[in-house]
């Protein structure tokens, strides 16, 4: 018979309505075997030993993130140029950049220590914290006049680079292709917009999301990434994994001690839906405890604070114009009638709110076509969806992941350069969702924001903005509500509700190592309560 391990703690949150509370839990297998007080195992004889380590601290089930991306710990080989301050996969904080003369001058000093034939790579930026001149060719000139200079902005939708990178992707005046701007004397500025735009440059440059992601050094660096959030089961949210990346990624999931069940979703470009829908079904097949294959990920449109977005009537502030499509409306139908109709579960990303219109009429016609009730589409970011599509959610069985962090990071900038006010107050739109009967998560994008899926909560159950102002004093819910959204309800828009989420009986011993309880602290201190490590599969990993 196998070792059974008895943990003591200050408290253990469970999530678990049955038995909400617990000081001991029993691990047996890597599963949890029992709960309650120190003799909960009693009834189970055999070897029992206990383990004290975590007697101090306040266990919660393993945070569940259902929409970030495994390229957010391999970011760090690249130089950082953020507005914000920010933490890398080891600890070391990263000073943000307040305007773009800053920005310059970091990366030229990070240009000068680059070997010769390195292009120069930096991410995080993003214009809409800089009231200056927009980013353009002729800043990125300045850091060098004959190395490819890229700028990803901190969304992923959009960059900036300098004219060497323009030449080689061979963008030049006589250009004509959506997404590459260009000045009043037409000639490109350096900004792409989107997929289409971004990737010739990326390629040439030797930037792209697979090799980011798919290294063993990224696979275990999102472990790290992940351990000092309280993670213990995350997306990796537009998988570009190819066969020979699928056997590192199963070698290195499987490695004893890696601390991570990774569920990647298979971004749907580059092949026929029925093809798409093949590879996820084949996958599937291939799925262990740590990697779980299978579902699919459709891009619709941009991003709000890049303007990209596509967005309803009156459209943005300020008279941009609406933003692009990185998949056509009716290949969006395309898409998910094959899905639907092959078994495929879509995680569909939406920013704006024609996006999530057109998604909710696709998948409800897929739907009319294929019943299917157990389908589990989810809508990715959800970030200005209405009570009245909500409501249809609901009647589809469709789950919301909601951008919460944008209220944080981005509110004050949606009200008074997007979307503008009204439309911001009920952005993000956690309470509508809940009240309409929606299961929902709440998500940071990694690394578009940090994954931190207490500072995540706090921002569903505050919405403060950077400037301090509560944006949607309507929209808020409670912090049990928003720890429920990031444990059981991320699990279920996973389908692994049955093995993750709560602390109870059967479940995978995943836990989140606490330094305070996030149930007694005041609500505004919550993204404060220290994450001291994580459990998982009854493995401890103290920071
Ligand atoms: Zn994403």
């Amino acid at each position: 018979m196998s070792q059974i391990t008895i943990f003591k703690a200050k408290k253990i949150i469970t999530m678990d309505p049955n038995c909400p509370e617990a000081s001991h839990v029993a691990i047996r297998d890597g599963k949890i075997l029992a709960v309650g007080g120190a003799d909960c195992a009693e009834p189970w004889g055999g070897t029992q030993s206990r383990d004290d380590r975590l007697k101090d601290t306040v266990l919660m089930p393993g945070f569940v993130e259902g929409h970030a991306h495994m390229m957010a710990g391999a970011m760090w080989q690249y130089a950082y140029a953020g507005y914000h301050d920010r933490i890398d996969p080891d600890g070391k904080l990263w000073p943000g950049m307040q305007d773009i003369d800053a920005v310059i001058s970091s990366l030229k000093t990070h240009e000068a220590a680059l070997p010769a034939d390195t292009p120069l790579v930096a991410w995080g930026f993003d214009p809409i914290f800089l009231p200056s001149a927009r980013l353009n060719r002729h800043h990125l000139d300045q850091i060098s006049p004959d190395r490819p200079v890229a700028v990803i902005f901190s969304n992923f939708h959009l960059m900036c680079v300098n004219s060497a990178a323009l030449a080689l992707a061979g963008y030049g005046p006589q250009t004509e292709a959506e997404g590459v701007l260009k000045d009043s004397a037409g000639a490109p500025t350096g900004e792409l917009q989107e997929m289409a735009a971004m990737f010739p440059v990326m390629r040439r440059m030797g930037v792209d999301f697979r090799s980011l992601a798919q290294q063993e050094g990224s696979i275990r660096t999102y472990g790290e990434v992940a351990k000092r959030a309280g993670v213990t089961t995350i997306t990796d949210l537009f998988s570009t994994m190819e066969p020979e990346d699928l056997e590192v990624m199963l070698k290195v999931t499987a490695e004893p001690g890696f601390p991570l069940r990774i569920v990647p979703a298979q971004g749907a470009i580059g092949a026929t839906p029925e093809q798409i829908a093949a590879k996820a079904k084949s996958m599937a097949e291939q799925s262990t405890n740590k990697l779980r294959l299978g579902a699919v990920k459709l891009m619709t449109d941009g991003s709000i604070q890049g303007w990209t977005a596509r967005v309803k009537w009156p459209g943005y502030v300020g008279g941009h114009p609406n933003g692009l499509w990185n998949t056509a409306p009716a290949q969006i139908y395309e898409l998910c009638e094959v899905m639907h109709r092959e078994g495929v579960q879509m995680h569909i990303h939406v920013n704006g709110d024609e996006a999530a219109e057109v998604s909710i009429a696709a998948l409800e016609a897929a739907m009319r076509k294929n019943p299917w009730p157990g389908h589990r589409h989810v809508l990715q970011h959800c970030q200005m969806m209405g009570v009245d599509q909500f409501q249809r959610c609901a009647e589809l069985g469709i789950s919301a992941n909601i951008f919460a962090n944008h209220i944080w990071y981005f509110g004050d900038q949606h009200a008074a350069l997007t979307i503008g006010e009204e439309r911001a107050q009920r952005m993000d739109a956690s309470r509508s969702a809940l009240d309409a009967g929606v299961n929902i998560t709440l998500h940071s994008d990694a690394p578009v924001t940090p994954l931190a899926p207490l500072v995540t909560a706090w921002c569903a159950v505050n919405r403060q903005t950077m400037s301090g102002r509560i944006l949607g004093e309507a929209q808020r819910i409670s912090v049990m509500e928003a720890l429920h959204a990031i444990t059981l309800g991320a699990a279920h828009t996973l389908k692994l509700e049955a093995e993750i989420g709560s602390i109870e009986v059967g479940k995978e011993a995943d836990f989140a190592v606490l330094g305070a309880d996030p149930t007694a602290v005041d609500p505004l201190a919550l993204r404060d309560v220290p994450v001291l490590g994580t459990v998982s599969g009854g493995e401890v990993h103290l920071l």
